[in-house]
Order: C-alpha cells, then structure tokens, then sequence
C-alpha cells in the first residue's frame, strides 16, 4: 500500500549539512495505522491528516485516534525545510502508556529501506 503517517519531532531535528540551518520535516513511519496522520511529539492526537477534504476523519474521529501504547515506532525521510535533503539516519519515536509520544531517538548510520520495511513487517 505505500501508506504511512507523517513524524514532527519537537523540538525538531536540524538539518545534518554544516551549511544550513533548516529543520528535518516529514518524517515517514509505519504502524498499525498508516493513514497519513500528522503526529506532533507531545500531542495525544493527530494534528491533522494528509488527505483531501473529502478523505479526512472528520475532527471528533480525529481527535479519538491514538499511537500504539509502549511503542517504538520507527521513521525515516526526514527532509529538510530549506535546502530539501533527506535525513541519512533513522529516528526512534516511542510512546508512553497512554500512547503518547514522549521521546525522540536519533538512531544512526541504519539504512532506512531495511528498516522501514522491518517495522512494516513487524505489524
Ligand atoms: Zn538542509
């Protein structure tokens, strides 16, 4: 299916060229869900949902939507706001009790291909 949902660490990642002072956006992660959520780090919801109009949960569904609880969530193709790169690394986003996203982990030098593709596998 390709689907995913969209990953905004907070505080957010900065880009890795020495050059730019842009910030990591989009990160891409696959779960149980995969409908193209918006999930900001520290929000129990998503904050909105890549899809037209007509697509989208309504607000109240929205709202109901939760991460997996004590989960680690990979994601990957961070791309930077200002200069368009991607991230050459992985982050970890793993949720709380509640299922929450509490914390970010950077996890290096992993190729995002066989990750992601694990993590899809693993649901
Ligand atoms: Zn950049």
């Amino acid at each position: 299916m390709g689907m995913f949902d969209y990953f905004y660490p907070d505080p957010p990642i900065e880009c890795h060229h020495p050059e730019c002072r842009g910030l990591l956006r989009d990160w891409q992660g696959k779960y149980a869900g995969n409908c193209l959520f918006q999930w900001h780090q520290g929000r129990i919801a998503p904050i909105d949902q890549v899809a037209s109009e007509d697509c989208k949960l309504d607000r109240a569904r929205l709202h109901e939507i939760r991460l997996p609880i004590n989960a680690i969530i990979i994601a990957g193709w961070g791309s930077c706001d200002q200069c368009g790169s991607y991230a050459q690394f992985l982050i970890e986003c793993s949720t709380d009790a509640e299922g929450c996203w509490k914390n970010t982990r950077i996890l290096a030098n992993i190729s995002p291909a066989s990750q992601i593709a694990e993590g899809c596998a693993a649901v």
